[in-house]
Formats: C-alpha cells, sequence, structure tokens
C-alpha cells in the first residue's frame, strides 16, 4: 500500500441513542445479510417497515423515530440481542486464525482483486440480473469468511437491472426506477481534503470521470465505480444507469471503465495487487491497462504481456459461441485508435490481440482477450470445462483439445445466504459445533443421517407455509395497489397449497433455459397438477432480458396457462424475481426443476441452493448437476446423448420429464408414508441429497479451489 490517505468514513443514516449507536456501522457492513440474528435486530425494530424497505437496513434506519430508538435503547431484551450481535461482529472483523492466514501463513501483504460487471449481495442492491451477479457476491462474502485478502471492482447501476410487471395477457413489461444512493450501504470515497476520488478514462473525443464508491462486505471492500458525476456531460452521466443494455457503444465504454478504470482505480486507493481475476471477459480490458503500465515503464509490449499473464485468472461463463462479448472491429477502432500506441502495438497487431473470424467480418472477443492474457482460465463445472476447450481449440491449434489451457472449477454458493434459518439451528443441533467453520467438509455433513425424520420435515414443512404466506402476501399487495386484473391475483398464487407437492422453476428466461418444457405435452401436464389424490403445483419466477422477444414470448406462454382454470390456480407466476424471491422458494419447495438444453447451463446454482434446504433436484444433466447428481440425491430428466436437432432434443427431454414426474417424483412424496405422514423414501432421498451437495457445492469448495489452485500458484509464480 502507497501513503495516500483515502477517507472511508462510514455515513450517519440516522441518530441514533448512544446505547445502540452501532447499529450503524451493521447496516454499513454486508455481514448483517448472511447473520440472522443481526437481520432479525433491523426487523425487530419494526417489521412491517423492514418488509416494505426491501430490508434495506439504512432505509429502516432512516425511517424510524428517535422516539423508537429510545424505546430499544431502553428494552432489555433488545439491548442484549444488539450486544451479542455486535460482539459476534468484532470478532468476525477481528478474527485472525482464519482459513487463509492458517493455510498459507507465510503469504502476508498480497492483494487479489476481483472485477464483475455485475455483484449480487442483498436484494436491497440492485446491482445485479442473474446468476453471474450471484456467484459474484457469494464469491466475496465467502472470501471475506475465510480471511482471504480480496479487492473487488464493480459499478452501481443508479437504475439498476429493471422491474418486472406482467400484463394481463402475460406480456413482460419493464419499469425503471431510480436508486437513491443516499439509502445504500455505500461509502463515498474521499481524499484527506475531503474531495470525491475520481478517475478517468478516455474515450472518443472526451474524457470522463467516476467517482467511486465503497461497499463492505465483511473484511471485502468491493469498490464501485459510478459516472453520474458532473464533471460528465449528461450523455455519460448515463453511462453506469443500467446494467446489460443492447447499445454496443454503451457496452464498449463500460467495459473500458470497468477494466481500464477499474486498475486506475485500485492504484488510486494504493492497492499493488498480486492476482487479477477477471469474472466473465467483461473485465479483460484491464490486462490491457496492465501492460500500458509496463510499456510506459519501458518493456516491450511482450516483455509486458509475459509478466502481467502470470498474475491474470480468467473465468469464462459461457458455453455458446453466441453467447460470448465480442465486438466488431470498427468500433475497436473507434475506441482504440489511441490506445493501441500506449501499448508500442499497430491497428493490426491490436485487433489480433483478441480476433475472431466471423461471417459478419472479423470481431474482437473479450474472453480471447482474457484467454491470450491469462496464464490460468477456468469454466464453471466440469462439463463447462470440456465445453470450453473444444470451443476455444482453435486459439492452440498445435494441441490436442484436453491439453487447451481451460480447467474448470464448480461453482459453488454461499452456505449462510441461503440456508434458511430453521434449517441452520437443525444443522447447529446436530452436525457438531463447528459445522460453521467447515461447511465444505464431508464429514460434518455425514451426521445429516442422524437428524430424525420429523424433526426435518417439520422445518421443511414450516418453510413451505412460509412460502406460500411469502407468496399470498405479494399477491394481495399487488391486489391491494389496485391495478391488476383478479386473474392476475390468481396467477400470483393466491390458492397456493401449502400441502401439495411444489416445485420451483425461478431463473432468466433466455430460450435455452426452456421455462415451457413442461408445457409440450398440455393434457398430461393438466392431468398431474389436477390428480385429486397426488396434486403439484409449480412456482414460476424469473425475468426475460428486456431485449429478448422469444424469451418474452416464453413468460407468456407459461403465464397464458397459469391463466388457464383448468389448472386450478396450481400454477404460480412471481413477478419481479430477485434474491427474496430466490430466497423464499429454495428454502420452501420440494422440488427444484431445471430443463437447460444441454449443454448450455455453464453450471446454474440456484439447485445448490434448494439441495441444502432440503429440496430435491429435478433437472437435465448438465452443469453442476452433471457432477452433483448419483442417482440417489434427486432425478436426472433426459441422458448424457447428444442430439442433432433442438426439436428432437426437447422432445425427448419433455418424455423423460412427464415419465420421471409420474413415475419417481410425485409416487416418492406422496407415497409410504410413516404413522406421521412422513415420507419414508423421501426423507432419505432429502438426506442423501443434503449430505452429499451441501459441502461440495459450497462457495467454501469453490473459492478454497481458487485459492489453492489459481490464486497462491500465481503469487508463488511472481
Ligand atoms: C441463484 C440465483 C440465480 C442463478 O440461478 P441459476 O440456477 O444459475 O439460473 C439467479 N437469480 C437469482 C436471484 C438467484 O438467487
Amino acid at each position: 500500500m502507497s501513503s495516500v490517505k483515502i477517507n472511508k468514513d462510514v455515513p450517519m443514516a440516522a441518530s441514533l441513542p448512544k446505547r445502540i449507536e452501532r447499529l450503524n456501522d451493521l447496516a454499513y457492513n454486508l455481514w448483517w445479510a448472511w447473520n440472522p440474528e443481526a437481520n432479525n435486530l433491523f426487523k425487530q425494530i419494526d417489521p412491517i417497515i423492514w418488509d416494505s424497505v426491501s430490508h434495506n437496513p439504512i432505509e429502516m434506519l432512516k425511517r424510524t423515530s428517535r422516539a423508537v430508538f429510545n424505546q430499544k435503547a431502553n428494552d432489555k431484551e433488545f439491548v442484549a440481542a444488539y450486544d451479542g450481535v455486535i460482539s459476534e461482529f468484532d470478532a468476525y472483523m477481528n478474527r485472525t486464525d482464519t482459513w487463509f492466514h492458517t493455510r498459507y501463513p507465510e503469504i502476508k501483504n498480497k492483494t487479489i482483486s476481483y472485477f464483475s460487471f455485475e455483484f449480487g449481495l442483498h436484494e436491497s442492491i440492485p446491482a445485479y440480473a442473474g446468476g453471474l451477479g450471484i456467484l459474484a457476491g457469494d464469491h466475496l462474502k465467502e472470501a471475506s469468511d475465510m480471511g482471504l485478502p480480496l479487492a473487488a471492482i464493480g459499478f452501481i447501476y443508479n437504475e439498476g437491472y429493471f422491474v418486472q410487471k406482467i400484463t394481463e395477457d402475460g406480456w413482460q413489461e419493464t419499469s425503471n426506477f431510480h436508486l437513491d444512493f443516499s439509502s445504500m450501504p455505500m461509502i463515498p470515497l474521499t481524499d484527506e481534503k475531503g474531495r470525491s476520488i475520481v478517475i478517468s478514462v478516455s474515450l472518443p473525443g472526451r474524457d470522463i470521470y467516476a467517482r467511486a464508491w465503497m461497499i463492505q462486505v465483511g473484511r471485502v471492500p468491493l469498490y464501485l465505480l459510478d459516472t453520474s458525476i458532473e464533471e460528465n456531460s449528461p450523455y455519460d452521466r448515463q453511462l453506469t444507469a443500467k446494467l446489460y443494455t443492447s447499445d454496443l457503444e454503451t457496452r464498449i465504454s463500460q467495459e473500458i471503465l470497468l477494466g481500464i478504470g477499474g486498475v486506475r482505480l485500485l492504484r488510486r486507493l494504493g492497492y499493488d495487487p498480486t492476482v487479477w481475476h477477471m469474472n466473465e471477459g467483461h473485465a479483460a480490458f484491464l490486462a490491457l491497462e496492465r501492460c500500458r503500465e509496463y510499456v510506459k515503464a519501458g518493456k516491450t509490449f511482450a516483455e509486458a504481456a509475459e509478466f502481467v499473464r502470470k498474475g491474470n485468472v480468467f473465468t469464462t461463463h459461457t458455453p455458446v459461441p453466441a453467447g460470448n462479448d465480442k465486438f466488431p472491429v470498427w468500433l475497436i477502432e473507434k475506441y482504440f485508435n489511441q490506445y493501441w500506441a500506449e501499448l508500442g502495438l499497430d491497428r493490426d497487431q491490436f485487433i489480433d490481440l483478441a480476433r475472431e473470424a466471423s461471417p459478419y467480418g472479423d470481431q474482437f472477443t473479450m474472453p480471447i482477450l482474457a484467454l491470450k492474457l491469462s496464464e490460468r482460465s477456468n469454466g464453471v463445472s466440469e462439463l463447462h470445462g470440456e465445453v470450453s476447450r473444444a470451443m476455444w481449440h482453435f486459439l492452440w491449434p498445435e494441441k490436442r483439445v484436453d491439453e487447451v489451457p481451460i480447467t474448470s472449477i464448480t461453482n459453488g454458493v454461499h452456505t449462510f445466504s441461503w440456508l434458511s434459518r430453521r434449517m441452520g439451528v437443525l444443522f447447529d443441533k446436530y452436525l457438531g459445533k463447528d459445522w460453521r467453520d467447515n461447511p465444505d467438509d464431508p464429514e460434518v455433513w455425514a451426521k445429516i443421517d442422524d437428524i430424525p425424520n420429523d424433526e426435518l420435515w417439520a422445518v421443511k414443512r414450516h418453510q413451505k407455509r412460509k412460502l406460500a404466506r411469502f407468496v399470498n402476501d405479494r399477491a394481495r399487495a399487488q391486489w391491494l395497489a389496485g391495478s391488476i386484473h383478479p386473474i392476475q391475483t390468481l396467477a400470483a398464487g393466491v390458492l397456493l397449497d401449502s400441502d401439495a407437492l411444489t416445485i420451483g422453476f425461478a431463473r432468466r428466461f433466455p430460450t435455452y433455459k426452456r421455462g415451457n418444457l413442461i408445457l409440450r405435452d398440455y393434457e398430461r401436464l393438466l392431468r398431474l397438477i389436477n390428480d385429486i389424490h397426488c396434486p403439484i403445483q409449480i412456482i414460476f419466477s424469473g425475468k426475460a432480458h428486456p431485449a429478448d422477444e422469444p424469451g418474452k414470448l416464453i413468460v407468456q406462454q407459461i403465464y397464458r396457462a397459469i391463466k388457464d382454470h383448468r389448472m386450478g390456480g396450481r400454477m404460480v407466476f412471481v413477478e419481479n424475481y430477485d434474491m427474496d424471491i430466490a430466497r423464499h422458494l429454495v428454502q420452501g419447495v420440494d422440488v427444484w426443476m431445471n430443463t437447460p438444453r444441454r449443454p448450455n447451463e455453464a453450471s446454474g446454482t440456484s439447485g445448490m441452493k434448494a439441495a441444502m434446504n432440503g429440496g430435491l433436484n429435478f433437472s437435465i444433466l448438465d452443469g453442476w448437476w452433471h457432477e452433483g447428481y448419483n442417482g440417489h440425491n434427486g432425478w436426472a430428466i433426459g441422458t448424457d446423448a447428444a442430439f442433432d436437432s433442438n426439436e428432437r432434443q426437447d422432445e425427448v427431454d419433455a418424455l423423460s420429464l412427464y415419465e420421471t414426474l409420474e413415475d419417481k417424483v410425485i409416487p416418492m412424496y406422496y407415497e409410504n408414508r410413516d404413522e406421521n405422514g412422513i415420507p419414508q423414501g423421501w426423507m432419505t432421498m432429502v438426506k442423501n441429497a443434503i449430505r452429499t451437495l451441501s459441502p461440495e457445492f459450497s462457495m467454501r469448495r469453490m473459492v478454497a479451489e481458487y485459492a489453492d489452485r489459481m490464486y497462491i500458484p500465481s503469487i508463488q509464480e511472481q
């Protein structure tokens, strides 16, 4: 670290009585979000306000009157809970015997930087669109738990992704909102004179500026760039307004800001990271900026690139060529015609860094840039590793496909962000004291078999009732708001039944995820849904990208089926999918269904969240489930076979889906119940799922792999 002094003073959200003044510190550190007792502290102030502010503690503090705070400061129970949480928080922040320190005591004063376009940390911070962002958010939380010296770079989008509304006819409409930064847990960074920390990058014909904010994720700082400042033209202020616009010029400008601006920001803050992790190709320009630093100091580009490669780690998440982030060459010329000279390169040499031929002319492909300039690259599941090696084989024509230097590290989920509080309490009782310190240890999870079925079943039933109530409350709120047709209230889930076998399907709605696969044989589905003795119900949720018309048509097709009276209100669509809905769903459903068209799902993570909460996966053998499924811990849809036509693949997969539901899933849930009504076979499978999947697909296992296989070797090599 250099000697610059950066002021990171935490703002005051409200004037608080001295006795409970550190509620403010808690509100400004996301640690509270994965600690139920801390969460409860805010909730207890006023549960109604808490729900109405999207569980945003800063907004919560702002909306609470001084009189209420005074009363809380004198409430013995509240104060005792407060003291307990604060002492846990302090112990966490000051802990020195962390995973990282214990495993790598010799590694000191190193920084691992982590760049991502999106971060899904909490529903109150809308800086994510889907799985990529949730993975990044979970990565930071786990890095914090493990004591990794990580610093992250991203954007704060003042219009977030978008708010989804479904019309009566099932059409997805989008509305925007404007984020109030003063209600976000963002700490403005300033210099010793109190001026904002601002960095700049050059875009065609102008410099643009971005100010820096910080979100504290436990011990890990996340630095966010924001161009909505007066130094910029009104046009450039919009640059960080929205996540994933379809406009290429906005996209390339954002990527320049993230990659090049991100490096400059870390320098400005005094960081000298040893490892630079790019979460997807969006951040790949960081590699160029680092080369530029070396060239400026007198190295040739080749020397610079060789050095820079050693520190770069690249994770690809895209299994299909069309999904890769790429720019037409003319756009690169427009944005980089000054920059390539600073690298000591001419135009062609520069384009060659990421050139990919296509029928529309040459493209500049971001994952190619990242792959070429990273010593270490990986896909996000074993299958995706294989698919990636085949997809990028042409970059290494002299190698065999299995020698292509892209390994795989399978995704995971942050256990304590996704596990229900009740399930956590049950695990505390049976898994031994320190299971929370070792969520990736299979031996810890072997003790799952000690849990009596009735206790596990009771927790599951509780979570399911909670889900039904959650869905009901949202439907009621929509109806109360007075802007919807009555049928939409039905579609929103008022007839949900908390005893029926409940299937969840929630994710983004690109066509490859085939949200409508279960509708292929409509009559057969009707029979399953309405079976008098063994009904099933399905809860859908998810957003289609605003520019994805086929995706929106799938949402509409589902919504129209949901409105069909013959479905008996047992199919439901929950609008505006976010982390709050995700949490309720993965904790409440019996079955988590996923039907991607193989091998398009790089990993998928929502099924991992469901598994540790006692939900059973019912999925295509794609992404993580290809590794996770063992024949006894859930169900497979389809087989490992490859198909030459989508139509044929859809047909075969749909058949398998219905057969498996009819012959296996539904009977197992409804039959073989004991005298207390508990399905014995089902509980065995639930325990198998929790035992085998929770450790293997924990974020702890994943981050440990990144540390052991990527970060530490990179540090040791430099
Ligand atoms: C976990 C999660 C995702 C990712 O789900 P996939 O199974 O990877 O599609 C997307 N959105 C939210 C809100 C999530 O919590």
